[in-house]
């Protein structure tokens, strides 16, 4: 070895170390690559900041079928000559180029620029620009099938053949790791905004979307629309026809809302069979009118159905306008959801859009929602007394809401909790308390006294709540409720309103309260359809007497009605139970037919016990 060549293999080695921490440095930087050039373009900065020797870097990103190469992006000293650079423009450099044959073989191509012929039609050129030899490398699967190259070019023509792959190779593997994990990453989220059965953007994504379109509106004083789509008794389509055609039926109501809206509004897949529009610009006759216009289009529309025949479908639309109808993203949506109610209620394939007094009890299953999430909800209890001794019996618990402005009872909140589906938490805040209650008076209270609570149907359509009440009914230190012997106090309220005719459903959700012994009454009879039917279907204990008929007890047909119930209610082995009882004179006639018990204000208003200073 000559002092010469030991001396060009120090200088050797301080290269490769130059170009090796460049690449290092670079590679500590690759996760962070947002897409594939985001991933290719450091490699090319790395080396030619590395190192005087690399004059050149160029990449390029594109699918496998592309014909003809253009360097994306170039830099080094000798970057000009990249902008000239055109690979596979003709069957010559097609053949040849040693970046086309390094995107063939999936391998670095190294190639001379004085003797490898690809370099014919630019040989002159490169050696201008004191180019000597260039190395290709190439990436697969840069994202959506993309293919990658980046092409480096040195001033020595041994350069790449004395330095070694090594370094470069390693890199370009790191690279490759980056490439294809951003791919992963650009699927994903994807998957994550678009609904893969229509291809519309899903409900997270519409969430964002509406967010950044408020700001925008709100920011600029514009106006937009809300629609909120379902489609009417598509159950009906799914039973009848089967899944596959009812997804047909999501799919082409996407395909018509997609063509129909205008290429800066915003279509979205809500849920089930429910689509979300944006309309930016859009004020409030703007979004009826094109809400008519989808209602039609979409009535009219022959969707497929099986063996080649064809069905219809309709859907029902509420609309919302910002800002008209509220203030915030979530305002709209809510008025929008109040509103495509309405246009169900109201027969269905219509547009709606909320009426005052779906804003009155929005409003109100606001204040119920606030008071149920800071335990303001509080039972009031009103006793209910014997009619032939005038002892106290039971006690109905009846729910209220305090607020530091005074008590809203029951009658204020409860078609909004029904109308929000928000009664089982209504009717499992109160049976928790009314169950303490019972629990912690139990030992005072002598002789012991029955519980009544009301209960909807909809508790029953939540099992998790009903288990969780049954559990702490058993949990409680009360005896009377643990011992199996002894009557429990707890007596459940279903009102005949809720029936609706499906006893199965609610007889099996009471199933464990009754086995439990737990007893039931039946509430307000008298004051809808009275069908005695219901007395028959469930096991009940008590009848109550609605108020209105309570009341009619001083006329000679009331009193006729009132008699024939307590005849038939003490046959069947009911206890009766009069509500709304308000003077002497009421209950003495009531005592004359012989009901058993009664409540109201002659005797007792409802109270707060825990807080005898607060009227019920
Ligand atoms: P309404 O007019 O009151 O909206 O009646 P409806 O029958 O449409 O009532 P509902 O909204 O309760 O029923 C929606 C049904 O849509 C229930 C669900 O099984 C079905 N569904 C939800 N997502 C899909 C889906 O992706 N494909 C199919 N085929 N059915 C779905
Ligand atoms: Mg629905
Ligand atoms: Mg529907």
């Amino acid at each position: 070895m000559t002092a010469s060549d030991a001396h060009s293999g120090m200088l050797v080695q301080a290269e490769r170390e130059a170009v090796t921490a460049a690449l290092l440095q670079a590679a500590a930087h690759l996760a962070q690559g947002q897409d594939a050039e985001g991933i290719l373009r450091p490699f090319c900065e790395a080396l030619v900041a590395a190192t005087g020797h690399i004059r050149l870097a160029w990449m390029w990103l594109g699918t496998p079928d592309t014909a003809v190469i253009r360097p994306a992006y170039a830099v080094g000293p000798a970057h000009a000559y990249a902008q000239a650079l055109v690979l596979g423009a003709d069957e010559a450099t097609r053949l040849l180029s040693p970046g086309l044959r390094a995107l063939a073989s999936g391998q670095p191509v190294m190639a001379t620029v004085r003797s490898d012929p690809a370099f014919a039609p630019w040989r002159a050129e490169a050696l201008r620009y004191g180019l000597e030899v260039s190395a290709s490398f190439p990436f697969g699967e840069a994202g959506d099938g993309k293919q990658g190259l980046v092409a480096v070019y040195a001033d020595e023509p041994d350069y790449f053949a004395r330095l070694g792959w090594g370094p470069f190779v390693a890199f370009q593997h790191l690279a490759q790791v980056a490439l294809t994990q951003a791919a992963l990453r650009e699927r994903l989220h994807a998957l994550a905004t678009f609904d893969c059965l229509t291809g519309l953007l899903n409900r997270g994504a519409m969430q964002e979307t509406m967010g950044s379109l408020h700001r925008e509106a709100q920011r600029r004083h514009e106006t937009y629309g809300v629609l909120l789509l379902d489609i009417d008794r598509f159950k009906l389509i799914n039973d009848g026809y089967g899944h596959a055609v009812g997804d047909g039926v999501i799919r082409d109501v996407a395909r018509i809302l997609r063509a129909s809206l205008r290429a800066e509004d915003h279509a979205g897949r809500w849920g089930g069979e429910e689509f979300l529009c944006l309309l930016p610009g859009a004020d409030c006759a703007i979004t009826a009118g094109i809400a008519e216009r989808l209602c039609a289009e979409i009535r009219d529309h022959p969707f497929a159905a099986t063996a080649g025949r064809t069905l219809r479908a309709t859907v029902s639309l509420g609309m919302a306008c910002f800002p008209a109808d509220g203030d915030s993203a979530q305002a709209l949506l809510n008025h929008a959801d109040m509103g495509l109610y309405e246009a169900k209620r109201d027969g269905r394939c219509r547009v709606a859009r909320a009426s005052d007094r779906s804003r009155s009890l929005f409003a109100t299953a606001q204040q119920l929602e606030a008071a149920l999430t800071s335990g303001r909800v509080r039972p009031a209890y009103q006793p209910i007394m014997a009619l032939a001794d005038g002892r106290l019996v039971a006690k109905e618990a009846l729910a209220r809401i305090v607020t530091p402005e005074g008590v809203l009872e029951a009658e204020h909140f409860i078609e909004a909790a029904d109308r929000f589906q928000w009664l089982h938490r209504l009717d499992h805040d109160m049976i928790g308390q009314v169950i303490e209650h019972c629990a912690l008076t139990r030992t005072t209270q002598d002789p012991p006294i029955a519980y009544f609570v009301n209960v909807s149907t909809d508790l029953f359509h939540h099992a998790e709540r009903v288990q969780d009440l049954l559990q702490r009914i058993t949990r409680t230190s009360m005896p009377c409720c643990t011992d199996s012997d002894i009557e429990k106090p707890l007596v459940i309220e279903i009102t005949e309103r809720q029936f609706l005719g499906d006893f199965d459903a609610v007889r099996q959700a009471l199933a464990p309260f009754l086995a439990f012994g737990i007893r039931l009454a039946l509430d307000d009879f008298g004051s809808g359809y009275s069908s005695f039917r219901y007395l028959t279907e469930l096991p009940f204990a008590f009848v109550k007497l609605d108020k209105a008929l309570v009341h009619r007890v001083q006329t000679v047909q009331g009193r006729r009605i009132l008699r024939g119930l307590q005849d038939l209610a003490r046959d069947l082995g009911f206890r009766t139970i009069a509500e709304g009882v308000e003077d002497k004179a009421c209950a003495d006639a009531l005592a004359a037919l012989g009901v058993d018990w009664a409540q109201g204000h002659y005797f007792a208003s409802p109270r707060f016990e825990d807080a005898p200073e607060v009227s019920g």
